[in-house]
């Protein structure tokens, strides 16, 4: 059985990045850069005030209340571009050119105009070059703001926009279609009858996908007939970069999933992963280059694979430079139980305490089957193989869930 890091390690090299598209800025939220992005302008462009105020000298205003006389207005958008002279001053707006001559900025608070605005009166001195932003202190044209395999957010949106980046490369969003197997289920407008459930997989697998940026095709219910099973992966792996299949792959008698990849002439890369939940996930690959991931059916053991392998595959096929879940420390809020043979992916939620110190708390749940208690989880806690239990107040790596 192969480790959880060598499972991950496969998906990252099998999986490679898909050409890249055009996309809108107005488009491009939450998806990856497939380019470096450069500043085509220094930033700010010009010396730029950050205060309302007036544009002075410092030396002028060193002994207050002082007057100078007002030379001229430089305005957002429309600067004053004259030499400012000794015992001069220049209004200005927040935004606008500092004109030269001056090297500081005083905020109109600190001022006050008479003569019908023939002079100021500065009633504090100023710092030098108070309240002004020198030309390119931000960034210099030509460096590079982003780097290709970002994802882009809120916060970078204003950076694109300011740099021109009407249209931008971007990572194409991988086609995934997603099937559940299970002679038990029902689709969810329907009441189950005995012995049945309704499908859940497929929704959570849908909108994992989505949060993972991929363009995303719910299959009808397929029972649990190989030949079945076959034509709609074969179908969908036509249309689609990865199919994601839930159930079918632990040793039941009707766990006929890898039978289907196997007639399929699939390669498969690992079928089965030292993990708790999720022993048997199968990764594999068609012959016409489709991904499959055949994931067990228990709906926490669907959230747990799907977020440590089939995330990652979507996400490097973006191009993303992290594509993997990133660990982080926590500190263990009561005791968890870990297995010989496998590492442990075990849901909590994250908190940080009174001394600033992140806190998980397992989940108090009963077991891979239990999803309702499932929908409190923000995280895994992870307990390495052979531990068999990690005591409260130790320090355990976690990893958020994308929600
Ligand atoms: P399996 O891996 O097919 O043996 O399924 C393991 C468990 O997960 C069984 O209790 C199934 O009924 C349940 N299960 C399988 N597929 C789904 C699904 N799509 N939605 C909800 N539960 C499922
Ligand atoms: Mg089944």
């Amino acid at each position: 059985m192969i480790s959880v890091a060598e499972a991950i390690q496969i998906v990252r090299d099998k999986t490679r990045t898909l050409s890249p598209e055009q996309c809108q800025l107005t488009n491009a939220l939450g998806r990856f850069l497939a380019e470096d992005i450069i500043a085509d302008s220094d930033l700010p462009p010009f010396d730029r005030s950050q205060m309302d105020g007036y544009a002075v000298r410092a030396q002028d205003v060193k002994t207050v209340p002082v007057r100078l006389r007002i030379v001229g207005e430089s305005a957002a958008g429309r600067g004053w571009h004259h030499e400012m002279g000794d015992s001069q001053a220049v209004r200005i707006m927040t935004g606008a050119p500092v004109p030269s001559g001056s090297d500081s900025v005083q905020q109109v608070e600190m001022t006050r105009e008479l003569e019908n605005g023939a002079l100021v009166e500065v009633i504090e001195s100023v710092e030098l070059g108070k309240s002004i932003v020198r030309r390119g202190s931000e960034i210099k044209a030509g460096e590079i703001v982003l780097r290709a395999g970002e994802r882009i957010n809120s916060a970078m949106m204003a950076a694109l926009a300011s740099f021109g980046y009407v249209e931008l490369k971007i990572g194409r969003r991988p086609r995934v279609a997603v099937l559940a197997t299970g002679s038990e289920l029902v689709a969810v407008n329907q009441t189950p009858a005995q012995d049945q459930i309704r499908d859940s997989n497929n929704y959570s697998i849908a909108a994992y996908s989505q949060l993972a940026g991929a363009a995303v095709e719910r299959l009808p219910l397929t029972g649990d007939q190989t030949s079945i099973l076959k034509a709609q992966i074969d179908a969908a792996s036509e249309r689609c970069d990865v199919v994601v299949t839930s159930g079918g792959v632990s040793m039941g008698v009707f766990d006929f999933t890898k039978t289907a990849l196997k007639e399929l002439g699939a390669e498969l890369f690992f079928e089965r992963v030292a993990l708790r939940p999720g022993k048997p996930t199968v990764f594999a690959r068609l012959a016409n280059g489709t991904f499959v991931f055949g994931l067990p059916g228990n709906p926490v053991s669907v959230s747990v694979t799907f977020n440590l392998f089939v995330r990652t595959a979507l996400l490097a096929m973006q191009g993303a430079n992290e594509p993997a879940l990133q660990e982080e420390t926590a500190v263990l809020a009561r005791i968890v139980k870990g297995a010989i043979e496998r590492e442990s992916y075990l849901p909590a939620t994250l908190m940080t305490n009174d001394e600033g110190c992140l806190m998980a708390e397992p989940l108090k749940w009963g077991g891979s089957s239990d999803f309702v208690a499932f929908t409190r989880a923000s995280a895994l806690i992870i307990v390495p193989q052979g531990i068999k239990a990690l005591a409260e107040g130790s320090r355990v790596r976690v990893v958020r869930l994308p929600d």
